[in-house]
């Protein structure tokens, strides 16, 4: 159980910022970092004051995904977060090369993500999404251990190799006393554009069974589909520049009940 004195140091880092979530998953390449970028933008415009810390150590990818090629400007005191679509960013990105790889030792992660927190400039805001890298490491410890998360969000594809994983996201959170919001299955169907016919790619409902199996909450079903994807390696979320597209609309409902 967390004791009141560590809660106490908690709140030293994004005491201006009301709600504090993890976007988190199992496995790499499930798609978190899309449904992260796309859920932003959806809370944006649902009137929500929101951002985004891209905390992904093994590829800082959200400012590719936002169109964000600017690095963020310092005025001495602190790192000014980056807007675009309305969502104010942070990305580890900013602050190595992305073209080097990084070994982060777990001291490293711990000093790196903190500096996130207590060195940038956030603004006053409603909810804050955090981009975890994927699995239950360094990362997922020290941001559990220095900030009050209000809950995680897990994003999973629907095939048992991704659910495996995902579970142990859900134990490792639940472990550290972070309650989970419920999962998100990714890359659930595919709709032909042309036919309408749907295919279940990846085998969907895995997710379902897990969140029964779990006790938690399935948020969502996202599609796997050419204009997410798109949008992603485009710089242009789907949400952002097409909200009244089917695809969207599934992004909007999960974020209505965040
Ligand atoms: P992760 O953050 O889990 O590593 P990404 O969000 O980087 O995954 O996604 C990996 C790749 O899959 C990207 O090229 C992204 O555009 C694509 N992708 C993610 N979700 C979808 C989707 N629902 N439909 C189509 N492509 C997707």
């Amino acid at each position: 159980k967390t004791t009141a004195s560590e809660t106490a140091g908690k709140e030293k880092f994004l005491a201006g910022i009301k709600h504090k979530v993890a976007v988190a998953s199992g496995k790499g390449g499930v798609g978190k970092s899309t449904v992260a970028v796309n859920l932003a933008v959806a809370l944006v415009k649902l009137g929500k004051k929101v951002g985004l810390l891209d905390a992904d150590i093994y590829g800082p990818s959200i400012p590719l995904m936002l169109g964000v090629d600017e690095k963020p400007l310092y005025d001495g005191k602190k790192i000014q977060t980056i807007e675009k679509y309305g969502v104010h960013l942070m990305s580890l990105g900013f602050l190595i090369d992305n073209s080097e790889a990084v070994i982060w030792r777990g001291a490293l992660v711990h000093r790196a993500l903190q500096q996130l927190m207590s060195d940038v400039a956030w603004p006053e805001l409603d909810i804050i999404l955090f981009d975890m890298p994927p699995g239950t490491g360094d990362a997922q410890l020290t941001l559990s251990q220095s900030v009050s998360l209000d809950g995680a969000v897990i994003v999973s594809t629907p095939q048992d190799v991704a659910l495996i994983d995902a579970i142990k996201g859900v134990q490792m959170f639940r472990k550290v006393n972070v309650p989970i919001m419920g999962i998100i299955e990714n890359m659930s169907y595919f709709v032909c554009p042309h036919c309408g016919e749907r295919t279940d790619i990846f085998d969907h409902g895995g997710v379902a069974k897990v969140c029964a199996q779990l006790e938690t909450e399935l948020l969502g079903e996202v599609p796997i589909d050419a204009r997410i994807r798109e949008g992603g390696d485009g710089g242009k979320p789907i949400v952002a520049m097409d909200p009244e597209s089917p695809q969207s609309k599934v992004f909007l409902e999960i974020a209505q009940k965040m």
